[in-house]
């Protein structure tokens, strides 16, 4: 498809590859035609591998292909749409701290800066501390991540892969440009696809519908009656922030929530849920919950708010209505608010041209990489989609890539 004019005029400062935004003015001042018209790309016309997220996901290949004696913003770029440090985490709520979420883990490489989310601040948001501590990374090690870019689409031309993104400015808010790869490595992680399951009646709700991606704060809420759908960490985590604000609250669940005894995950739940996972992404199959698997820990605060009949979970109304929610045996619920924690997907929609699912709806993963399309490696995908997964995924990830580009 033809660009309009100016974004024609944007490639043709391509060859200023590297400058950044900033530093537009001083690089094109005497050509006031350029100046005006387009703004310097943000990306480079080409590279060997294109990184796909800057969550942990994809700054830990980043980190180990660097290992590997790759460079930063030649041999590799990593682009995020984010504005912002932090991958997802930059997105999620206030309350969210390091204390209420699952175990958070290092980086590879974070010693070197003397960081570590044990010993962070586990009372600050969440948010805050990991945007912190991505950007101390991605600078100490030179990681050169291009942003806001956001991968619209990746497709083949000829033997190469070309990565299609929008990369606005203030100029622009739909600026398009490309990058020619030989290989991609997508780590876009699963913030932008929430899951709502069908209940018949959803669209007729008069009230609010938020998935826990559109979350912002229990002050919202406040003298409302919410129901919270979904049995995971989230779940619980908005009824305790909503208890004390909220005029009524309701949990429901599709199945029964297993709490974990001990304050930490089993062990055993873990395994056999990460084993589901990596099974289901090898054979293709759409990804099961990995909460189902590991249950959740009955840290302190879990236990009293059992204790004191607070999370004690409904099972799946079976219809919703204009003014609440029905059970299958009659009984209703008025609601204000139904707040959807009910998962996420992988956000792979930018690949859709590749055809890289099967018939089963899943995308076959071997050694790392698409059945479909070996050259579209996948990190922090299925089992790998907690932060300690995305560091494994990193180290194996990066040296596939290595493999491939020999
Ligand atoms: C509410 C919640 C709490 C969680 N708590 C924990 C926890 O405590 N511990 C834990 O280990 N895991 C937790 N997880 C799992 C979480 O998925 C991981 O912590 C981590 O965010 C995964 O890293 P990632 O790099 O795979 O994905 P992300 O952190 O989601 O990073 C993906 C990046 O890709 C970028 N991106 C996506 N699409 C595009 C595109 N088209 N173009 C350009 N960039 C794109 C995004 O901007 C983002 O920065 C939680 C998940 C949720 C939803």
């Amino acid at each position: 498809m033809r660009r309009p004019a100016h974004k024609q005029t944007r490639n043709l400062a391509g060859s200023l590859a590297w400058a950044t935004r900033a530093t537009r003015d001083s690089i094109l001042p005497h050509d006031p035609a350029v100046c005006l018209e387009s703004p310097v790309s943000l990306l480079p016309p080409s590279t060997q591998v294109v990184i796909i997220g800057a969550g942990q996901a994809g700054l830990s290949v980043a980190y180990f292909l660097r290992r590997f004696e790759l460079e930063p913003g030649v041999d590799f770029v990593v682009v995020d749409r984010g504005p912002g440090t932090g991958g997802a985490w930059q997105h999620r709520w206030s309350a969210l701290t390091l204390g209420s979420a699952h175990r958070v883990a290092d980086l590879p490489g974070m010693t070197e800066l003397g960081l570590s989310f044990e010993t962070a601040d586990h009372h600050r948001p969440a948010r805050d501390i990991v945007a912190e501590y991505y950007r101390a990374y991605e600078q100490h090690f030179g990681l050169q991540v291009k942003r806001p870019v956001e991968v619209m689409s990746v497709f083949n031309r000829g033997a190469d892969l070309v990565v299609n993104a929008r990369t606005p400015d203030e100029h622009d808010d739909d600026y398009r440009e490309e990058i020619v790869t030989r290989l991609v490595v997508n780590a876009s992680g699963t913030w932008q696809a929430p899951f709502v399951p069908y209940v018949p009646g959803i669209g007729d709700f008069r009230g609010r519908q938020v998935h826990t991606n559109g979350y912002v704060s229990a002050e919202e809420f406040r003298d409302q009656s919410v129901v919270v759908v979904g049995g995971g960490t989230s779940a619980i985590g908005f009824m305790l922030e909503l208890e004390p604000v909220a005029s009524d609250l309701t949990w429901v669940t599709r199945r029964p929530v297993e709490f974990a005894d001990d304050e930490r995950l089993s062990m055993e739940g873990g395994v056999r849920a990460v084993t589901e996972q990596d099974a289901a992404a090898r054979a293709g199959r759409p990804l099961p919950s990995i909460v189902h698997g590991t249950g959740v820990a009955k840290t302190r605060r879990i236990a009293a708010g059992i204790e004191r009949g607070l999370l004690v979970a409904r099972p799946m109304f079976s219809r919703i209505e204009p003014e609440g929610v029905r059970w299958a045996d009659g009984s209703f619920q008025r609601a204000d608010a139904i707040i959807w924690a009910t998962g996420f997907r992988p956000e792979l929609r930018h690949l859709a041209p590749l055809r890289l699912h099967n018939r089963g709806g899943g995308v076959t993963v071997r050694n790392g990489a698409a059945q479909a399309d070996p050259r579209i490696f996948l990190a922090g995908y299925g089992p790998q989609a907690s932060t300690i997964g995305a560091n494994r995924a990193g180290r194996a990830v990066a040296r596939q890539v290595v493999a491939a580009l020999s």
